[in-house]
């Protein structure tokens, strides 16, 4: 593994003096690291990236991690718009969600730890594009080791608890209590104006991120919530605001 800068125009001042607090992963959906990182460094395509990886697990900045990358487009997180002014965006080189290969994931670790450490970011504050932009995006896809890389600190993966699972097929079948769910849960479930995201849209960019066995499994349907997704739904909340003490 090596990191080589390859300087991008494409990027402004973030806004408002917002500082980073987000991770956002990608994938390029191009044909190479090199067409990717063409493409993100022409001043015409006015699209870039802090870092990019290719397969060999290499390292590319082409944007300083105190500027403003373009890379999320319309997103929303936690109630809070303009993603691009609070994140650092990384693209991952691979054509469509196919596996990432184990470099790519070293390497990936260890740029997330070391930038997790320098601007305080969280675990659960590491996202992927398509929880960010669920109408319009599927990077880094259902192949991406979400669950894998929470074992190393990097995103969170909960457990759920029996009382997660408590009731809820119920929920399940009530859009309020899904939407209320995926709100706790970062989702922006009532952003983007008339552009709002239908909710099999945001539970698809759920199960792409927490329940990618939706994808293959014929017995679950992509964009349709579950138990089990009303029960990690749940363990989310409990993980992201947790309860105050008792005393
Ligand atoms: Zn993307």
């Amino acid at each position: 593994m090596r990191c080589y800068d390859r300087p991008s125009p494409n990027f402004d001042e973030r806004k408002d003096g917002a500082k980073p607090e987000l991770i956002v992963v990608h994938y390029t959906a191009m044909a190479s690291a090199q067409a990717a990182l063409d493409r993100l460094t022409d001043p015409a395509a006015r699209v870039s990236a802090h870092y990019l990886i290719d397969e060999k697990g290499n390292i590319y900045q082409m944007v300083d991690e105190d500027k403003r990358a373009w890379h999320a487009g319309i997103s929303s997180w936690d109630g809070k718009d303009d993603v691009n002014s609070r994140s650092i965006g990384i693209e991952i080189s691979n054509r469509n969600g196919d596996p990432y290969t184990k470099e790519q994931q070293f390497s990936l670790a260890l740029l997330c730890k070391d930038i997790m450490f320098r601007h305080g970011i969280r675990p659960e504050n590491i996202i992927g594009h398509s929880d960010v932009a669920p109408d319009r995006k599927q990077d880094p896809g259902q192949h991406f080791p979400w669950e894998k890389l929470s074992r190393h600190g990097i995103g969170v993966y909960p457990k759920p608890s029996a009382a997660d699972r408590f009731n809820a097929a119920a929920d399940a079948d009530s859009p309020e209590k899904l939407k209320e769910l995926l709100s706790a849960a970062g989702y922006g479930v009532d952003a983007f104006g008339k552009d709002m995201p239908t909710l099999k849209e945001l539970v698809t960019a759920f199960q792409r991120h927490y329940e990618q066995d939706a994808f293959k499994d014929s017995a679950k349907t992509t964009g349709i919530a579950t138990e089990d997704t009303v029960a990690m739904l749940r363990a989310l909340k409990r993980l992201r605001q947790p309860p105050p003490p008792a005393c």
